[in-house]
Order: C-alpha cells, then sequence, then structure tokens
C-alpha cells in the first residue's frame, strides 16, 4: 500500500475551507452557519 494511503487508512472525511461556507469566524469565537451541522451530520 502506498505511504499515503497508510497515513489516511481510517480516516473518513476531510473538511477544507469552512470559514464563510460552515461557519461565521468574528469576534468571540464565530458561529456555525445555520444548517451547516446538519449538512454535515447527514
Ligand atoms: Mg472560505
Amino acid at each position: 500500500m502506498a505511504t499515503w494511503a497508510k497515513r489516511l487508512a481510517g480516516v473518513r472525511g476531510v473538511l477544507l475551507d469552512i470559514s464563510g461556507v460552515l461557519y461565521d469566524g468574528g469576534a468571540g469565537g464565530g458561529t456555525a452557519i445555520a444548517g451547516s451541522v446538519e449538512a454535515v451530520a447527514s
């Protein structure tokens, strides 16, 4: 098995560029965008 494949064994997903898509950053730590939690959970 390739080295990269061994390193990714067991990884079920990767989230990229979540800022502004799933999460609004800001003062106080920011907040999840409405519906993003449900979208990722499904
Ligand atoms: Mg972004």
